[in-house]
């Protein structure tokens, strides 16, 4: 079958590579689209710590498809169900596993990582992590459940209620998907703030309320005019620069809580005031991925047209155009929307 492989970083494209076969328990799907994710960018260029990566890899962790065949032993999954699958093949077994904590299992492996994923014809899947939804979802907004369960991990994590005011930093996929997330508790206003232009279309169709461009205004004058100088009530970091975690703290009211979600990379130290946390009142939550539990709440309200996503959706290209799609995401000028590719 067809398959984008990355040999080691650096060395990588379109080859043929064998059909995985369904063992017991497992099912076979047809991938009908896939996105594209700053995280592929790092297997790439081979900047993603050595142990969250296995080369030849092919990639694609945020996926959807058609089960084309199961397994033996599989019995709620059938052949043609559409599913979108979880990223991580966590163990089960493991202490965090048997915890619920599945992101945290203690033998990471994960598709289009460590495991065969989504830019290719098919993958062969256990059967327990594709999860099928309603005719009324498209297999392209199916394939971004992975990224939304992300950012609905960080979103419930964050406890907002309604009537509060909610500050997103970085408006990419999580940030962006973040603000989707929150709409659904009813804040009186989801901030996002960047440092691009934004395409305003699809972001408040999102959810966004106020857009604020770091390079033309001061988030914190914004935050404060409608806060009336208290400061927000949940700040939520999806940036994944180091300038964006002070920041954070910054807009967070006191008693506020922060969600970081970004990953700067490890080579960064931050200086911050150590008593900041205690004056501040302040709760800090940090999320990694989602558990199984989160992805499976993701896909209902996904399915049921709760949760909408399909906005942030802007390009869908054949897989062999990945070299297109990997350059609009490096060379994101404005908030420009998720890309998809179609094996
Ligand atoms: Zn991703
Ligand atoms: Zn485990």
């Amino acid at each position: 079958m067809k398959a984008f492989v990355v040999q080691e970083p650096g060395r990588y494209g379109i080859e043929q590579w064998p059909q995985p076969i369904p063992g017991p328990g497992q099912v076979l799907v047809r991938v009908g689209a896939v996105g594209i994710c700053k995280s592929d960018l790092e297997v790439l260029d081979g900047t993603r710590p050595a142990a969250y990566v296995r080369y030849p890899v092919v990639l694609g962790h945020e996926w959807a498809g058609t089960v084309e065949a199961v397994g033996d032993t599989v019995r709620e999954i059938a052949v043609g169900d559409r599913v979108a699958v979880e990223g991580h093949n966590f163990c089960r077994t493991c202490v965090f596993c048997r915890r619920g904590e599945t992101n945290l299992c203690e033998h990471y492996n994960e598709f289009g990582f460590t495991l065969p994923g989504g830019y290719s014809e098919f993958v062969a899947v256990r059967a327990d992590l594709v999860h099928p939804f309603s005719p009324t979802l498209s297999l392209e907004e199916a394939a971004l459940c992975e990224p939304a369960s992300c950012a609905g991990y960080g979103v419930m994590r964050s406890r907002v209620r309604p009537g509060d005011t909610v500050v997103i930093i970085g408006p990419g996929t999580i940030g962006l998907l973040a603000a989707a997330w929150f709409t659904l508790y009813h804040p009186l206003h989801i901030i996002l703030v960047g440092r691009r232009a934004h395409d305003e279309g699809p972001v408040k169709q999102l959810g966004a309320t106020r857009l604020v461009n770091l390079q033309r205004e001061d988030a914190r004058a914004v935050v404060n005019s409608l806060t009336d100088g208290r400061g927000a009530d949940v700040v939520f970091e999806a940036a994944g620069h180091i300038d964006a975690v002070p920041l954070a703290f910054d807009l967070a009211r006191r008693g506020g809580t922060v969600v970081l979600e970004g990953i700067a990379g490890g080579s960064h130290r931050l200086a911050l005031d150590p008593d900041l946390f205690c004056l501040k009142d302040l709760r800090v939550e940090g999320i990694f991925a989602y558990t199984s539990s989160v992805f499976t709440t993701t896909i209902s309200l996904m399915s049921s047209g709760v949760l909408r996503v399909g906005p942030l959706i802007t390009r869908v290209l054949p897989l062999e155009a990945y070299a297109e799609a990997f350059r609009l995401l490096r060379e994101r000028t404005q908030v420009s929307g998720k890309v998809l590719l179609k094996p």
